[in-house]
């Protein structure tokens, strides 16, 4: 069996020495498939290369561009399971949004992957295969692409060695080079794990999912908040702040008539108090049978100039590829038609 050669870290790439060097330019920024493409290569370590490696571990990819300039790469693994990621150009950058699992352990009730249940971690070289993928098929070299969030399929936190194993290779100057003030981790809230992290080398911004301020409506949307607490979370948070001197940015759904009362913003301002915070209010990406309807627009201006008033940084995310289903909350809805609520 051939080892997959993205999964990796870029000091344990074979070969010696400016060989070595060139293979790894070769993958990590001109992002070509095959060893028969590298041509600076002698034709017997392309072969050999061949032989012993894999570049790829998509069987197949489908693609679901949005009017809006995103698109939604659906991919197929080679045990034919499958994981999405999106590309969103902007004017001035282009982000990308990576799946860390096939489907998500943690269940978010609003979320369409949740709904899908579990079904693997994937591997360092799968995170990191979506980004050279997307960037071949639009024409780019992989470092056109700045910006990543691991906000994709999939609870980044429980797959935590492969999603350290491939920020580290995000970040490797021989790798993609990104910076880390350029990479967020999104998380549903995990406190252990988020403590486990600021001791690490890898110090990306952290984005946690707390979409309610108050215990009781955490837990009607979000099972693991029956194992940890807001305290909690927000101790873990404040510690991540001190060891990486990163703003913490806390991700809040705007679900009607569930987490959108105007006391649950200033207690939300409340429990903020201390943290050097950002909040971004996301109204949901309606989907089929999800039981959910956004705030109003009305509604969500209400709540952000609450914040606002209180002194919490305050935002107000704008979806992107909604009608390709590529939307926050919508992944795993594999036809943009199944979108339609
Ligand atoms: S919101 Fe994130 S953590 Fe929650 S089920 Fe969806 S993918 Fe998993």
């Amino acid at each position: 069996m051939k080892t997959y050669l993205l999964d990796l870290h870029p000091d344990a790439y074979p070969l010696e020495g400016y060989r070595r060097k060139q293979l790894l330019e070769w993958v990590f920024v001109q992002g070509v498939a095959h060893f028969a493409d590298m041509s600076n290569l002698p034709q017997n370590i392309r072969a050999e290369l061949e032989q012993t490696y894999a570049l790829s571990a998509f069987s197949k990819v489908e693609k679901f561009p949005s009017t809006d300039g995103s698109t939604k790469y659906l991919y197929t693994l080679l045990d034919g399971r499958q994981m999405e990621a999106v590309l969103m150009p902007y004017q001035d950058r282009v982000t990308i949004c990576v799946s860390t699992m096939v489907g998500c352990p943690a269940g978010c009730s609003f979320c369409a992957t949740g709904r899908m249940g579990f079904g693997r971690n994937l591997t360092a070289g799968e995170v990191v295969e979506q980004i050279l993928y997307a960037a071949r098929d639009q024409g780019w070299q992989p470092s056109t692409i700045r910006n990543l969030v691991f906000m994709g399929m999939g609870e980044p936190l429980l797959n935590y060695q492969n999603t350290l194993n491939a920020a580290r290779i995000l970040l490797h100057a021989d790798g993609l080079g990104m910076s880390q003030r350029r990479i967020t981790l999104s998380t549903v809230g995990l406190p252990k794990q988020i403590i486990q992290l600021a001791s690490e080398d890898v110090t990306v911004k952290l984005a946690i999912s707390l979409h309610a301020p108050d215990e009781e409506t955490r837990k009607k949307i979000i099972p693991t908040a029956h194992a940890h607490s807001i305290k909690d979370i927000l101790e873990s948070a404040r510690e991540y702040q001190r060891r990486s001197k990163r703003r913490v940015t806390f991700e809040y759904s705007m679900l009607a008539g569930v987490n959108d009362h105007l006391w649950q913003a200033e207690l939300l301002a409340e429990q903020l108090r201390g943290l050097i915070a950002h909040v971004n209010l996301i109204p949901m990406n309606a989907w089929a049978g999800s039981g959910f309807a956004s705030s109003s627009e009305q509604r969500i201006q209400e709540f952000y100039d609450t914040l606002e008033k209180l002194g919490v940084p305050v935002s107000v995310r704008r979806s992107r590829g909604r009608d390709a289903g590529a939307a926050c909350g919508q992944l795993a809805l594999k036809r943009p038609a199944d979108a339609a609520a």
